[in-house]
């Protein structure tokens, strides 16, 4: 099936590991030239290359921390100049968390509200003009989170909601310039954070990594596994694609059932 990006420029943030590096990916390989960002330019460099190669396309790294306004005007400019007008931003780069919101001080909660909320919105301020008249399209990666908190990251949580809802404002304001904006919620999805963890937590609890990874896995989902980073990515290439060109506004689950609810 031809989803019609080829061509397509693209800006995915936080792409140097993880769901973002399977998204610069997947996308290069529809044919999209591909810049993605981290604050590690190095690692976004390897990643870069290696998808280029993978892909036979043009994936470029670009230095940036997006919690920063200075940094994502600076990646705004140096991405456009270099790829050209941006078709397609994911907004992508994110992090867990872990504190209680009794003791939490304020400027946690303003690190992830820069982070995971005006990242989307500085970047979307910043590149929208260019989108005009491209059919562009914004995809903001939140979380199953934002929905069903995990007890542990109140902030990441209230963030991620935060994102969900500017995710539909946005697409109210922007849908007139036929530039469809959508959210992402993914559940468990196995990346080198999750194996991380599950190395140190794993033989605390004297299991190994993979059977930590496999009780957490079988007690959250029916699926009864993670997803792969590829999983998900496939689902933002099919949302970017004119082939999604009726979604507009909405928030999607890829969570293999977690979500404790119907819709
Ligand atoms: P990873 O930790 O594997 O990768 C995060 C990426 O974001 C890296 O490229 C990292 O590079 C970059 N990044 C982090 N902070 C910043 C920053 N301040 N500025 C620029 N880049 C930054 O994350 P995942 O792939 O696991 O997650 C990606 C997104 O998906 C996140 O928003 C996360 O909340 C969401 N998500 C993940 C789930 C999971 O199970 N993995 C489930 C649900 C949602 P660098 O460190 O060099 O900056």
């Amino acid at each position: 099936m031809d989803l019609g990006l080829q061509g397509k420029n693209a800006l995915i943030t936080g792409g140097s590991i993880g769901i973002g590096e399977a998204i610069a990916l997947a996308l290069a390989q529809e044919g999209v030239r591909v810049g993605i960002c981290s604050r590690d330019l190095e690692r976004g460099e390897a990643s870069a290359a290696a998808a280029a190669a993978e892909s036979d396309g043009t994936v470029r790294a670009f230095q940036a921390d997006v919690s920063k306004e200075s940094d994502i005007n600076r990646l705004a400019s140096e991405v456009t100049e270099s790829l050209g007008s941006v078709d397609i931003l994911i907004n992508n780069a994110g992090t867990g968390s872990e504190e209680t919101i009794i003791d939490a001080p304020d400027a946690k909660w303003q690190y992830y509200w820069d982070l995971h909320v005006m990242a989307a919105v500085r970047l979307s301020r910043a590149l929208v003009p260019g989108m005009r008249g491209r059919d562009g399209v914004i995809i903001n990666n939140a979380s199953i989170c934002a929905r069903q908190p995990l007890y542990y990251e109140p902030i990441y949580n209230t963030t991620k909601a935060a994102l969900v809802m500017m995710t539909k404002c946005l697409a109210n304001e922007l849908i007139q310039d036929k530039i469809r904006v959508n959210s992402v919620n993914p559940g468990l999805v196995r990346t080198p954070d999750w194996e991380k963890t599950a190395a140190i937590l794993g033989p605390k609890e004297g299991i190994t990594a993979e059977a930590y990874l496999d009780r957490i896995a079988k007690e959250h989902t029916p699926i009864g596994r993670f997803a792969t980073p590829d999983e998900i990515a496939r689902f933002f290439v099919f949302l970017a694609s004119p082939a999604a060109s009726y979604s507009v506004g909405s928030t999607y689950y890829v969570d293999g059932g977690w979500l404790n609810v119907a819709g």
